[in-house]
């Protein structure tokens, strides 16, 4: 039989939720999988549902005395001025009944996802609950409780040895996981992301490159506000594929953030659906070239829940599933559902039309600079490979 891919789902996914007002919504996922379904590219046997992470896994990474922290905060034990050390209350990451539960089960999900691909259950596997990339090791952090993809990175390397690189095309920059390996020459970190000038966390510029052994594992891509999607794509694909050549990795780990889109309320990319059909299909093809196709795809942001996140999501269904990405118009019945809650129309086909951003008048500067970027950011791998050639 042919071995297809995981999509690893749970309703309590929704649990994961910090107030009803919170831009961070997990019933993105929810609509994904109902999109598949309307589409008919997903099927009860693709689903496999997520364990719950044990607190020995999240201490993989996670300070003891932190976990203990989320723990008191989701059962109403802790008080303001000890939840504030550890992250927890603020206005981006709130405290909510049950949070050590509900952020448990999104690690859990990455774990299972992990599990599949390792033990040969699945070629890929897509955790869309997870990809919490500010989760630090004893601090939450923008949206983010438990960092899943830094506790999935140590349970592999702990488990099974193998070579991790990580690529984060979320709009923000992916801090935590990048502090989690730092100093890891075994784990690779790429992070595209809008530059911290005028955007949280405000790190992630080029000359973070690791540390000790570490050196040189650290990859950072600022580009400029306002990048379009020849211009993310371009600096994606190259970074990409010449970060893996150096690197030479067992598996791949993509975050997936959908925060890029020139709708995204938070960010100042402007990217349309484009870019996120290129992603995946970026993703397998550097996948299948070097790790035997072993590849597992995260979430991440997007709070362009209505417009973006379904239709950016399922195309990395279904370029898992098929190697493509879906065309034409989007399903009645699942517009006809959703419309109804939706404060904005719903998009008519899977494809953005033009017209969805008024023309940008620095586009030539804003690529000239994005190259130049890539250019600075991979100068360390490329210096070190014609070196390597000498030898
Ligand atoms: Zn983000």
């Amino acid at each position: 039989m042919k071995r297809e891919p995981a999509f690893i789902y749970s309703d309590a996914y929704t649990d994961y939720q910090f107030n009803a007002d919170h831009p961070f919504n997990q019933q993105r996922v929810v609509m994904t999988k109902e999109l598949l379904e309307a589409e008919g590219k997903l099927f009860d046997h693709h689903i496999v549902h997520p364990r719950v992470a044990s607190v020995e896994e999240l201490a993989l990474v996670h300070d003891r005395q932190y976990i203990e922290a989320v723990k008191r905060a989701g059962n109403g034990q802790l008080s303001e001025e000890d939840a504030w050390q550890y992250g927890l209350g603020t206005e981006d990451t709130p405290m909510f009944s049950g949070m050590h539960e509900a952020a448990s089960l999104l690690v859990g999900g990455t774990l299972t996802a992990i599990d599949s691909v390792l033990n040969n259950k699945a070629p890929q596997a897509l955790n869309l609950g997870g990809g919490l990339h500010h989760g630090f090791k004893r601090k939450a952090s923008g949206f983010c409780v438990y960092n899943d993809a830094a506790v999935a990175i140590k349970y592999i390397r702990d488990r099974y040895r193998l070579r991790v690189l990580y690529v984060d095309t979320d709009a923000h920059h992916g801090d935590g996981v990048q502090s989690f390996f730092y100093h890891d020459p075994e784990v690779c970190t790429l992070s595209i992301h809008e530059t911290g000038r005028y955007l949280f966390p405000g790190t992630g510029s080029i000359s973070e490159r690791g540390v000790k052994e570490g050196y040189g594992y650290t990859f950072n891509l600022p580009i400029d506000a306002f990048t379009e999607d020849d211009s993310f794509l371009s600096v994606y694909e190259s970074a990409f594929k010449e970060i893996t050549e150096y690197f030479q990795p067992d598996i791949i780990i993509t975050q997936n953030g959908a925060d890029s889109h020139c709708y995204d309320p938070l960010t100042h990319l402007c990217t349309t659906t484009k870019t996120f059909e290129s992603i995946p299909m970026v993703a397998r093809k550097i996948a299948e070239q070097y790790c035997e196709g072993r590849w597992v795809g995260l979430g991440g942001g997007g709070y362009d829940i209505w417009r973006v996140v379904p239709r950016a999501w399922s195309q990395i269904w279904s370029v898992m599933l098929t190697g493509n990405i879906l065309t034409g118009p989007l399903p009645v019945e699942w517009k006809r559902k959703w419309e109804v809650n939706s404060p904005v129309s719903l998009p008519e086909s899977w494809q953005d039309g033009g017209g969805l951003y008024k023309p940008i008048p620095r586009k030539p500067e804003i690529t000239e600079k994005n190259q130049l970027t890539l250019n600075q950011c991979l100068q360390y791998c490329r210096n070190k490979r014609q070196f390597s050639s000498l030898e």
